[in-house]
């Protein structure tokens, strides 16, 4: 095959794909693997040979254990620039998708001859049979590449399969468990210019890539067998007692991680964290030892405060990913679920230590004293604190009282400004549409969808509909799920939140009342006020 079915296929004023070009061979013959989300997710698997790139699409992608054979299916030459292309190839296009280099390096034939490389590696191609060994990020060793002999006309399908050697794995691999080369490299450039290519000028109508990346891979990788971490209970009042102990509640991911051979870091539904924080994945695959750990995934601003906000926008100028661990569920062989929490946290620590790694933290306590611990926390604006009973065992996905987190509530005052219609069995609205003044004018603050009983919802309903208006009180336009009926702005009411963002904007805003006799006017976010308040009495 030469490139002309290549460019057969395609329309270069269309894709930033590279146009047909033969090279002539460097010194060292260079591969890549390509993850290509087209319509049928699949690896592309290009071995560069006579100055085109020789191109198998394997559905399942590549795998270091020898047991598995992967079906790789030969399709048209690929040229020599293809190796560095990235980017989305628009719709209409020939593979129209997204494409990621998932691995790149060189590679060389596995037996020596008296032919020069390419010419021993193009007579074995053309055997069916053909033997080479990788050097690459993730594929390394030897590897085949072996033609079925099919009678059929599908005269196009080989296997693609690990060699046993030292870089060969017994265990399920999965290459979807394992970040595409561009995701490790967005992550780490993220903010700055790109390199100038016709592949990313493409690419820039896609938002940019943050670390926080739902929905980054069509397909998200979902661990069939995971361990459900432990939920606490909740309650707002701190409390003393000598027997347990108190954490901080760090805001960020619940994850686990499980180390050792078969590295996997996930969330509490089991969905793999490996592509999505690789900065940590790289940092718990230096672990040897087998271990499950609990912990979250946390962000930390410049002074080390932990920030949900820099997490999901996350952005490595601005901000540290730290894994902060708080329990320990199993060590080598050892299951330790069974083991009271102190001495789970006691092998944690040791192990941590001896770890002595900057990104995987050992989350500390302290014994007995809930109340005064509660009260720096809230000082310091952080979330909350999780208070554990010292003798307790940890027990998989259950949701005991031995484990209890007293969350930080902040108070503010609120602007009702519209209501959203109902969804499923709610009468009357769905949520409340929240704003403060700022300079004169409203601006939105977020909208609450919860602490309203029957009744409330109803009185409230009542009291909205009588100020309904067409005009929004809003100069700015606001984004909603479900339809907004404005109101004129009177209502004042009472919210407790988490956190508010940089915006102003509260995080899962609770509704606690109607504030009775304040003019609306006169509600400003408590924060900016108390600021401003400083400034007035200097
Ligand atoms: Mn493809």
């Amino acid at each position: 095959m030469a490139l002309k079915l290549y460019s057969e296929k395609r329309n270069f004023k269309n894709t930033p794909e590279p146009t047909a070009k033969k090279v002539k061979a460097g010194k060292t013959l260079e591969f890549v693997v390509q993850r290509h989300n087209a319509s049928h997710l699949h690896y592309d698997f290009r071995l560069e040979m006579g100055g085109v790139l020789k191109s198998w699409a394997v559905p399942k992608g590549p795998s270091l254990n020898p047991k598995h054979k992967r079906l790789a299916m030969m399709v048209e030459d690929h040229p020599y620039e293809y190796r560095k292309f990235e980017g989305e190839i628009p719709k209409g296009n020939y593979g129209a998708g997204t494409v990621e280099i998932w691995d790149k390096g060189t590679y060389s034939p596995l037996t020596s001859s008296q032919n020069k490389v390419e010419t021993q590696l193009l007579k074995e191609l053309k055997s069916g049979n053909l033997k080479f060994v990788m050097k690459g990020e993730k594929l390394k060793g030897e590897f085949a590449l072996v033609k079925l002999k099919t009678e059929s006309k599908r005269q196009n399908e080989w296997l693609l399969i690990k060699h046993r050697d030292q870089y060969s794995v017994d265990e399920e691999y999965s290459s979807e468990a394992y970040p595409s080369l561009t995701a490790q490299k967005d992550s780490k450039v993220t903010g700055k210019a790109k390199k100038e290519s016709k592949a990313t000028t493409v690419q820039k109508k896609t938002p940019a890539i943050t670390l926080n990346r739902p929905g980054r891979f069509s397909k998200k990788v979902h661990l069939e067998n995971y361990v459900k971490p432990m939920l606490a209970k909740e309650t707002d009042v701190p409390f003393d007692n000598p027997s347990w102990i108190f954490e901080i509640k760090w805001d960020g991911y619940r994850s686990i991680a499980e180390t050792g051979k078969d590295l996997k870091f996930y969330s509490r539904n089991g969905i793999s964290f490996l592509d999505q924080y690789p900065e940590i994945a790289v940092e718990l695959k230096k672990i040897k030892s087998s271990l499950i750990l609990d912990g979250e995934v946390t962000a930390l601003d410049k002074d080390g405060t932990p920030n949900f906000q820099l997490l999901q926008n996350f952005d490595p100028s601005r901000a540290a990913l730290v894994y902060y661990v708080f329990d320990i569920l199993k060590k080598d062989d050892r299951n330790l679920t069974m083991l009271p929490l102190e001495e789970r946290k006691e092998i944690l620590r040791e192990t941590l230590k001896s770890i002595n790694n900057n990104v995987i933290r050992y989350s500390d306590h302290i014994v007995g004293e809930g109340k005064k611990f509660f009260a720096l926390v809230s000082e310091k604006n952080m979330e909350g604190i999780i208070a554990k009973n010292a003798q307790s065992d940890y027990v998989e996905g259950a949701r005991t009282s031995n484990w209890i987190k007293i969350k930080n509530h902040k108070g503010q005052e609120a602007v009702i400004a519209g209501f959203t219609e109902p969804r499923k069995s709610r009468k009357y609205f769905g949520s409340l549409v929240l704003g403060v003044y700022e300079g004169g004018s409203l601006k939105y603050s977020g909208h609450t969808g919860t602490g309203f009983s029957d009744k409330t919802l109803k009185s409230l309903y009542d009291q909205l509909s009588a100020l309904v208006t067409e005009i929004s009180p809003f100069k700015e336009k606001i984004k909603t799920n479900m339809p907004v009926t404005w109101v004129k702005p009177k209502l004042v009411c009472n919210v407790k939140f988490a956190e508010m963002t940089n915006e102003g904007i509260m995080r899962h805003p609770v509704f606690m009342g109607l504030r009775e006799n304040k003019p609306a006017k006169e509600v400003m976010n408590e924060k900016k006020k108390k600021v401003n308040q400083l400034l007035q009495n200097k």
